[in-house]
């Protein structure tokens, strides 16, 4: 399979892990946030070369995130998690949550053994299709939210929080929709390589401002942490 990028060490991106990071190419979102280098990037590396890095390694990784773009739009993607499960390495996949038929079946073959799904915005209205840039069929993402909540697996919710798209109302929304989760992880937005061209002049929110909204959500989710302020 060909992916888009591989980093060596990954530590801030699996909490407790000393991981790599797979990076498949292209994306069913436009999200106009993304800095689209891996939803619109080529392929230029096998993930054999991969594979092999970490399995020569393994006296230090101990777990790989696979990650995009979007990895569930590959049908290679489960010859590569098995691959990967040959290592025996703890793996975790990253997510938007739009195909809950694949993340079902991959969650059922035990291929991975943790999830991150982005929920981009609050998952009862027409904002989550403006937050992904293309029309999004958000129960779909509910139920890949149900999915990785019955599935036994350690999993996590990620939401950037982009001025204009989410504010503290839809993160209290967004929240309250997580109820009894375990974990959710604020991202702060960086506006340097956004696609779209008027996202770069938005400035993010003031760490304070993510700090008060984090505790808010804390009343729905156990574990609440924030990334990248
Ligand atoms: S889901 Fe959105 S942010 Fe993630 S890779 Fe796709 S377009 Fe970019």
């Amino acid at each position: 399979m060909r992916i888009a990028g591989f980093v060596k060490t990954a530590l801030s991106e699996w909490e407790g892990k000393n991981a790599s990071m797979i990076l498949l190419p292209g994306c069913n979102f436009r999200c106009p946030y993304c800095n689209r280098c891996l939803a619109d990037c080529d392929a230029s590396m096998d993930h054999a070369e991969a594979v092999a890095y970490i399995k020569s390694h393994k006296d230090f990784v101990n777990a790989v995130v696979v990650s995009g773009g979007e990895p569930t739009v590959h049908p290679d993607l489960y010859a590569l998690l098995k691959d990967l499960k040959a290592l025996k390495i703890k793996i975790k996949i990253d997510t938007n949550g739009s195909m809950p038929d694949i993340l079902d079946d991959i969650v059922g073959a035990m291929l991975v053994d943790k999830v991150c799904i982005n929920v981009m915005a609050p998952l009862d209205g027409a904002s989550y299709s403006r937050a992904a840039g293309v029309e999004v069929d958000v129960d779909a993402v509910k139920r890949s939210i149900d999915v990785v909540s019955k599935s036994g697996l350690a999993y996590e919710f990620r939401t950037t929080v982009v001025p204009g798209i989410v504010g503290s109302e839809a993160m209290n929304s967004i929240s309250k929709s997580l109820q009894g989760s375990g974990s959710l992880i604020l991202q702060q937005f960086n506006p340097s390589a956004a696609a779209d061209p008027e996202m770069r002049k938005a400035a993010p929110y003031p760490a304070q401002a993510l700090v008060r909204m984090a505790e808010s959500s804390k009343k729905y989710v156990r574990h609440v942490r924030i990334r990248g302020v």
